[in-house]
């Protein structure tokens, strides 16, 4: 999978623009804070690996 921030595990992408999650939001003049604006196709050094999606049956016979 490519290393980029559509894949990273710290990308959000709440209503439209992806924002990055890597690091507390950065308060701003106007009294509020955000975190930084990112693109799916952009990438930095801190890329996380997604976590693999939850499997239930795989837990369930893990816990037989
Ligand atoms: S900027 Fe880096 S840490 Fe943030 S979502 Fe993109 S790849 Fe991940």
């Amino acid at each position: 999978m490519a290393e980029m921030c559509g894949n990273c595990r710290n990308f959000f992408e709440p209503r439209g623009g992806g924002v990055c999650r890597a690091h507390p939001p950065t308060a701003r003049d106007d009294g509020t804070a955000r975190w930084p604006s990112v693109a799916r196709s952009d990438w930095c050094g801190e890329y996380r690996v997604m976590p693999p999606p939850v499997n239930p049956g795989v837990r369930r016979l893990a816990t037989v």
